[in-house]
């Protein structure tokens, strides 16, 4: 996508509620169309919903990203010993399914486009049967749609202090090994579940994943929240496609994708 249009997006539409995210205590990162990282906290210390959209506006950017972990000052993340001094105060466990690992196990011609729509109802059959998974443990989910091939499981109510022991002279290192063991935990489920891996588990703390409701501008497609597993369940791909599709807010008429 051009950068007008990136923009455009983000002037006709509202800045969203971003509810149940704590979005002013997350770290946020941005991708400009000529690849460059800007950390939007160093610009301003607490980056709420609309100063989001505001920023976005100004800068048009490719992607969005926010911390898995929330912070007390996420302006102080990436600084020495941040981890100390940024404070993280929980945050959510996200599970990557993305399509593009089906890619070559199916018989099906993919078109040429970015989204297969085929591979996406069966990215979208593994998020059912995996946040099903979660909720052994955790209730609070929500489901995002990557804008591209895949979707976000954001565990919300995830909790360090259930998978291992918070030093608080390490928050870092205890978000690592509750993060660790929960991955293990899932994982070994899942190996039972599933014949081949279709998602990506991350124990990193410090991994970034795209904030919802903003535009992947590489797709055209935005990073639309879908709601829980039974909103997943009730929408096919086509309507997860429409409901992704910009065109509304940038042009203000409708061109179904591709
Ligand atoms: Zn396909």
């Amino acid at each position: 996508m051009r950068p007008e249009q990136v923009k455009k997006y983000y002037v006709n539409t509202e800045p969203p509620s971003l509810e149940p995210w704590s979005i002013a205590r997350k770290h946020i990162r941005i991708v400009t169309g000529d690849r460059r990282f800007i950390k939007l906290n160093t610009l301003r210390s607490r980056v709420d919903e609309k100063a989001l959209w505001r920023l976005c506006a100004r800068h048009a950017p490719s992607h969005v990203y926010m911390s898995v972990v929330n912070y007390l000052f996420p302006e102080r993340v990436g600084l020495k010993s941040w981890g100390k001094h940024a404070y993280p105060v929980g945050g959510e466990y996200v599970i990557d399914v993305d399509n593009y690992l089906f890619r070559g196990m199916d018989t099906h011609e993919h078109p040429r486009t970015w989204v297969c729509m085929a591979c996406l109802e069966v990215a979208r059959r593994y998020t059912v049967r995996l946040c099903e998974l979660v909720e052994e443990n955790y209730e609070n989910i929500r489901i995002v749609f990557s804008g591209a091939r895949g979707f976000h499981i954001h565990v919300l109510d995830f909790n360090v202090k259930d998978w291992a022991h918070y030093d608080e002279h390490d928050p870092v290192k205890s978000h690592e090994v509750a993060r660790f063991r929960y991955t293990l935990h899932l994982a070994r489920m899942l190996d039972a579940m599933f014949d081949e891996p279709h998602f990506t588990l991350s124990i990193d703390p410090m991994r970034m994943i795209s904030v919802p409701q903003t535009l992947n501008a590489s797709t055209g497609l935005v990073c639309r929240l879908i709601g829980n597993r039974m909103d997943l369940e009730r929408k096919s791909v086509m309507r997860i496609l429409d409901e992704a599709n910009p065109s509304l807010a940038i042009w203000g008429c409708f061109h179904s994708y591709p």
